[in-house]
C-alpha cells in the first residue's frame, strides 16, 4: 500500500519519440487545511505535476518502476481487489427531508444524515450525475477485474446517511473508495477538485495512502475529461476536508472527488452529457487502477 510520501519515475513518450523520465515527487503532508484559500499559495508542494500535463500514468513497459511485483495479468490487473465507490445523495431526498436530516457524528461534529445536492440551472440533479458516472466506472473497474461494491443501487432511493456509506467501504475493507459528486460552486468558477482527509484519530492510518490515491485520481481525470482543475477550490485540485463524514470516519483509502460545478454553464454542459459521462467514469478507473497497481516507490 502506498505511504504517504513518495517518488515515483514516470517514462513518457515525446512527440519525436523520446523517452525521457519524469521524477515526481508526491508529497502531501503540507496540503492547505480546511478552509484555507489555495489561491495565494498554489506553489506549496514541489511534487505537483504541472497542471497543464500531469505525469503519464506508471506502469508501462518503458517505466523504469514496474520491476516492482505487479498483478499477474495485465487483462485483470485489479483481480482480488475491492474498490466502493459511493454516488454521492440520493433521488429520493428531496421528498424525505425529515430522514435526511436527522443529525449524525462524523467523527468531529454532528452532520445531517445525507443532503439533497446541488443540481444544474436545468434542473439536472447531482444525484442523477453521480449514480450514472458511478454506474459507468463500477463497469470499468469490473472489466479490470476489481470487485466494485455501490453505497445506493439506483437513484430513486433515499440515503444511505453519509455514516452508513463510511461504514461500507470500512466493512469491505476496500482498497480504495471514491465518493462521487458534483459541486454546486460559484456560477463563475469552473473545475474538478478531490477532497481529502485530515487527520482526527479514526483515519490515522490511511491519510497517506488517501493523499496518493487523491493525486493519482486528479492526474487521471485531468486527461480523460477535459475537465479543468478547479479555479476555486483547492490547491491543485487537492483540498482536506474536516467536516466530512466520508472522510472523517473513513480506516481504507478514501477520497471524494467533484467532479465540476453544476452551478457554472460550461461545466454543466459536460456534465450532464452521457458522453462526457463515460469519460469522467474511465478518468475515475483509471486513478484508482493507477492507486491500485503503482508501487508506492
Ligand atoms: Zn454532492
Amino acid at each position: 500500500m502506498p505511504g504517504p510520501d513518495r517518488r515515483r519515475a514516470v517514462a513518457v513518450t515525446t512527440g519525436v519519440g523520446v523517452v525521457v523520465i519524469i521524477t515526481a515527487a508526491v508529497v502531501g503532508s503540507h496540503l492547505a487545511g480546511t478552509g484555507q484559500s489555495s489561491t495565494t499559495t498554489p506553489a506549496t508542494r514541489s511534487a505537483s505535476p504541472p497542471i497543464s500535463t500531469p505525469p503519464a500514468r506508471a506502469g508501462t513497459a518503458t517505466d523504469p518502476v514496474a520491476s516492482t511485483p505487479v498483478p499477474a495479468t495485465t487483462s485483470n490487473p485489479l483481480a482480488g481487489r475491492v474498490v466502493v465507490l459511493d454516488p454521492g445523495h440520493n433521488g429520493g431526498n428531496f421528498t424525505a427531508t425529515a430522514t435526511i436530516d436527522q443529525p449524525v457524528w462524523n467523527g468531529r461534529e454532528m452532520e445531517t444524515c445525507d443532503t439533497t445536492g446541488t443540481e444544474t440551472d436545468g434542473g439536472y440533479t447531482e444525484s442523477r450525475f453521480n449514480f450514472a458516472v458511478a454506474t459507468l466506472a463500477r463497469g470499468d473497474l469490473e472489466a479490470e477485474g476489481a470487485t466494485v461494491i455501490l453505497t445506493r443501487p439506483n437513484d430513486t432511493g433515499v440515503g444511505p446517511c453519509v455514516t452508513e456509506r463510511t461504514a461500507i467501504g470500512n466493512q469491505a475493507h476496500a482498497d480504495a473508495v471514491v465518493s462521487i459528486h458534483a459541486d454546486g460552486g460559484p456560477s463563475s468558477g469552473r473545475g474538478f477538485a478531490i477532497l481529502l482527509p485530515v487527520n482526527d484519530g479514526i483515519n490515522a492510518a490511511v491519510i497517506g495512502p488517501s493523499t496518493t490515491l487523491g493525486i493519482d485520481l486528479r492526474n487521471a481525470f485531468l486527461p480523460a475529461t477535459g475537465m479543468p482543475i478547479s479555479d476555486y477550490d483547492g490547491t491543485y485540485g487537492l483540498q482536506r476536508r474536516d467536516d466530512l463524514a466520508g472522510v472523517n470516519l473513513t480506516t481504507v483509502p478514501k477520497v471524494f472527488i467533484e467532479c465540476g460545478n453544476m452551478r457554472n454553464a460550461t461545466d454543466a454542459a459536460l456534465l450532464t452529457d452521457p458522453a462526457w459521462q463515460v469519460r469522467a467514469a474511465q478518468g475515475i478507473a483509471n486513478g484508482i487502477t493507477e492507486f491500485l497497481t503503482s508501487p508506492p516507490g
